[in-house]
């Protein structure tokens, strides 16, 4: 405990044998930026852009937008930063949306959806974060929330392009994105697995009802399965698949997740050192074996003793 709570990160992520592993943080307006930045994030790989947008009655202008984006470009000079574009919807209601009433927020008009039906929101939205990246000579990635069809992303990849967004990818947040991710994968850069939101659609468990938490689990299997899907289709198309759900932050899990085939995890900026130590001290070998007996286990509760018991750091 005491270990843990003085344990720093050197800021660069590795396995023991030295496979690189990208440790990024989740960001949510500048503040956050900078507190990422002191605690040695290589870079930004979830950066919610809602902040901007909650709150009011019209949307932020481009201008307004710029200033706050590089208010958090500006921390990581040179590094990584992958903005999400807008993912709001019924259940974080814009002012300025005129949304319908829906029964069933989670699944209805929201991330990408919005953009579909407001699309100058969008077309501001990555203009403003052009001009932004440029300012400060940032290496940004754009990426779009909850898409579900190779259609979505491919729409959106153009978007960015003619904006000269030369990095755009998508969130695997829906069971349909991650099967279909070696298509999707052909014409985004990359994906971001969002295991909040995989876990909530995948187990068809609402992730805000504290009762369901043990189906709306990471640990579930079938979500594993999923993000071995996706990093399969990532391999296919040979385009970079991350993770940036909360599932990233817990260190053993982290560990399967690279042995499912993930080359970054994003992370709440204190959970940096903890994943680092523990992903330190297995092989890429061992965490294949991890992931292998977390994938074949019947439950979630399973997986995780499974993979502990076999896992010689935590004895
Ligand atoms: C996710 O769904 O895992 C995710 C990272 O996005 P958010 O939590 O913002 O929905
Ligand atoms: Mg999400």
């Amino acid at each position: 405990e005491l270990a843990s709570r003085t344990r720093t990160f050197d800021g660069t992520g590795r396995t023991a044998d030295g496979h690189r592993v990208a440790l990024l943080a989740n960001v949510g307006d500048p503040t956050g930026a900078a507190a990422a930045a002191a605690a040695g994030a290589e870079g930004v790989g979830l950066f919610r852009s809602e902040f901007c947008f909650l709150g009011r009655e019209d949307p932020p202008g481009v201008d307004e937008q710029v200033v706050e984006y590089r208010r958090v470009l500006t921390e990581f000079p040179g590094r990584k930063v992958v903005v999400r574009t807008l993912d709001s919807g019924a259940d974080k209601p814009l002012e300025f949306l005129s949304s319908p009433d829906e029964e069933n927020p989670a699944l209805g008009v929201r991330g990408l959806r919005t953009a579909e039906r407001w699309p100058q929101l969008l077309e501001d939205q990555l203009e403003a974060i052009a001009l932004a990246a440029r300012a400060e000579s940032a290496d940004v990635w754009v990426m779009a929330p909850m898409v579900a069809t190779v259609d979505e992303a491919q729409w959106f990849v153009e978007r960015c392009a003619a904006h000269g967004l030369s990095q755009a990818g998508v969130m695997v947040e829906v069971p349909g994105a991650a099967l279909l991710s070696g298509q999707i994968l052909a014409s985004a850069h990359f994906a971001s697995i969002g295991t909040n939101d995989l876990a909530q659609y995948t187990m068809a468990a609402d992730r805000l009802l504290g009762s369901l938490a043990e189906l709306n689990d990471p640990w579930q299997p079938a979500v594993l399965r999923l993000v071995e899907a996706t990093c399969r289709g990532g391999a296919q198309q040979n385009r970079p698949v991350g993770v940036c759900g909360e599932a990233a932050s817990n260190p053993v899990l982290a560990a399967v997740l690279v042995g499912l085939g993930v080359s970054s995890l994003s992370m709440t900026a204190r959970s940096l050192p903890d994943v680092a130590a523990l992903l330190a001290a297995v092989t890429h070998d061992e965490c294949r074996t991890l992931a292998q007996v977390a994938l074949t286990a019947p439950s979630a509760r399973s997986a995780r003793d499974a993979v502990r018991e076999r896992l010689p750091v935590l004895a």
